[in-house]
């Protein structure tokens, strides 16, 4: 199983369109914990994570994601007002979809990397890696790593610990996935998705091309720099736009369409024509 797969997207796609004709009947809790469970019941292939809710008066924060703690938290504040727009429904309603879907790339590189399907870079060479391959393609990043040293390998044990360092990830995640390992080969064997980053060419690169996250949350500042303006409704501009050429968002808000399109389809609306419209 897989956020990619069709049977999960159109099932979360179908309980977000009820969310929507069901918005003015009901309660903020109710909103909030139906989407909540939808999303919980499509990512039962990963350790379970720790949903939660929060209330913050800010249009542009709709969720944070915690990977260190493996826990997602929706913002609950969205959900009070009876007159929000679809656009707006939209974006928060497929916030804990799009988050989980970065803990899924976290949970398939631990997988790969702990099946010896993909290589993991030591440190060392992550490092250069990082430094000399700022502003080039996945393709040349990857290229780069996997010319060099292989993953340092001794036992399971330590391999355990050395992506738990890396990808700052719960203990129980990284034996979660190392239990899991072989379903890594059903994953890269799967149709990759219509948003699939060309230059990827592969699943299985596309999970090498997530992989970077790590140089970036560990070794550098870009992710750090570019979060900055994720879930401003400017997020097309600036830095943002930076944000979402990285892989793992390319990947993430490709999702997040593909859900959309299949909303829009169920309520019989289109964007941006129906962009404003309020709940029925
Ligand atoms: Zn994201």
């Amino acid at each position: 199983m897989s956020l990619q797969y069709e049977s999960n997207m159109t099932k979360y796609a179908n309980v977000v369109s009820k969310l929507w004709k069901n918005w003015r009947s009901s309660s903020t809790n109710q909103l909030v914990n139906e989407a909540l469970k939808a999303v919980k019941s499509c990512t039962t292939f990963m350790p379970p994570i720790d949903y939660r809710a929060y209330s913050k008066a800010n249009f542009g924060d709709f969720g944070v994601h915690y990977p260190g703690l493996w826990r997602i938290e929706i913002n609950r504040y969205h959900a009070q007002f009876d007159n929000i727009t679809l656009e707006y429904f939209i974006e928060w309603a497929l916030t804990p979809y799009h988050e989980s879907r970065h803990a899924e790339q976290t949970y398939r590189i631990a997988q790969g990397v702990l099946s010896n399907e993909i290589k993991f870079p030591t440190k060392d060479l992550a490092n250069k890696i990082q430094l000399a391959m700022k502003g080039r393609s996945p393709k040349e990043i990857r290229q780069a790593y996997e010319t060099g040293n292989p993953f340092e390998v001794i036992d399971s044990g330590s391999r355990q610990a050395i992506v738990k360092s890396w990808l700052n990830i719960p203990t129980k995640v990284i034996v979660h996935a190392d239990t899991h390992r072989s379903y890594f080969k059903n994953f890269i064997s799967s149709t990759p998705p219509l948003w699939m980053d060309k230059r990827s060419g592969t699943l299985k690169n596309a999970v090498i091309d997530w992989m970077k996250i790590s140089y970036d949350r560990y070794l550098g500042e870009i992710d750090r720099k570019a979060q900055g303006f994720v879930g401003e409704k400017t997020k097309t501009r600036g830095f943002a736009r930076m944000y979402m050429s990285l892989p793992e968002e390319k990947d993430a808000y490709g999702i997040e369409k593909q859900i959309k399109l299949k909303i829009l389809n169920n309520l019989g609306k289109s964007f941006p024509a129906d962009e404003n419209v309020t709940p029925p």
